[in-house]
């Protein structure tokens, strides 16, 4: 009799918990979307390489999820098994260097590196996201890019291999790096500072840059952050140096709505979900408004920061 997939992970040995047709709502910051067929929180690496060489062993597809602040995950679910970071969340601080596991929110790593007087991540504190999210895509913010401390990224590729790559071997540029290229899994990471500040002086910046985003109203419905890119515009274009919120704002669009969806009045680059009743779709159907309009009145095209997971 051929075992089912249950059975074949239970062989495996796995003492991290799994979860079957887990509903992704609750581990968004956008809080829609379907389940993942199989949901499993890896506590400690050498699961994840188990996981890995399973899922290759009987093609089952693999999706990575740290705290789902960047993400839209589709109605219809995640197929195969998602692997989502909460529990790998381990900080190692040797003199002033740290070794940062990818489930790590980036707010602890930040305060972390301020209480030890460790100058340069402050304008992340109030970042939503774990430092494995920040790393895929190069979160930036205030000017800075979360990749500017960092020395090396271990990962793992789908075949279980572990590879440490160099910061500058990495590709790090706006919002990009070689992780949404290889498919690996961005297990932990090593960060080293060369400046030195008082960690009181640190940690009032750090207030300083949270407050900031308070502010400009980012946590007051659920969202995923930006939802489009800065555009890539030549200089000679007219609307060249116009972020894509103001672009979107200048349409008109801003409090526009597809159901339970709406874009945010007080930041029109941010469709939030104030009711916790929008589906993907809604949010799909948005974007989709949001690209045509800016498109027809200004001629440029919105590329998505969010990622999207599943069907
Ligand atoms: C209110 C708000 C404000 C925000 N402000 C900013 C901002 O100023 N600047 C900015 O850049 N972003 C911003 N974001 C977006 C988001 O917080 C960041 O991009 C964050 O770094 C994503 O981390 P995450 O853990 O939530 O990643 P997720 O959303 O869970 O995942 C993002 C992508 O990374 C992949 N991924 C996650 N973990 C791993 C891993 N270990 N290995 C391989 N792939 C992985 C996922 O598959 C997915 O494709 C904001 C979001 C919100 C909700």
């Amino acid at each position: 009799m051929i075992p089912t997939v249950r059975e074949s992970l239970e062989k495996i040995n796995i003492t991290s918990k799994i979860l079957f047709n887990e509903s992704l709502k609750k581990y968004t910051s956008l809080q829609c979307g379907g389940s993942a067929d199989i949901f499993i929180q890896p506590d400690n690496i050498s699961i994840v390489r188990k996981i890995l060489l399973f899922a290759k062993q009987h093609a089952i597809p693999v999706t990575f999820l740290g705290k789902g602040t960047n993400v839209l995950v589709s109605d219809r679910g995640i197929r195969g098994i998602t692997l989502q970071t909460e529990n790998l969340c381990k900080i190692t601080l040797c003199d002033t260097s740290f070794t940062v596991e990818c489930g790590v929110e980036v707010d602890k790593l930040v305060i972390s590196a301020a209480e030890n007087g460790c100058q340069g991540l402050e304008g992340f504190y109030g970042l939503p996201g774990t430092i494995g999210g920040s790393i895929f895509g190069n979160a930036g913010c205030f000017g800075y890019e979360i990749s500017e401390h960092l020395d090396w990224v271990e990962y793992i590729t789908p075949d279980s291999k572990l590879i440490r790559v160099l910061s500058e071997d990495a590709d790090f540029s706006y919002r990009s790096s070689c992780f949404l290229k290889n498919s690996g899994f961005i297990s932990q990471m090593h960060f080293t500072f060369h400046n030195f500040e008082s960690p009181n002086e640190l940690i009032r910046r750090c207030m300083y840059y949270r407050l900031q985003r308070e502010k400009k109203g980012h946590y007051t419905a659920p969202s995923a952050g930006s939802v489009f890119k800065k555009p890539d515009v030549p200089e000679d274009h007219p609307y060249f140096g116009f972020s894509a919120g103001s672009l979107i704002e200048k349409s008109g669009l801003s409090g526009f709505s597809v159901n339970g969806a709406v874009i945010a009045d007080f930041h029109a680059n941010f469709i939030i979900n104030p009711e916790k009743k929008a589906s993907s779709d809604d949010v799909l159907q948005l974007i989709a408004v949001m690209q045509k309009r800016v498109k027809r009145m200004f001629a440029i095209d919105l590329e998505c920061e969010i990622r999207f997971l599943g069907d």
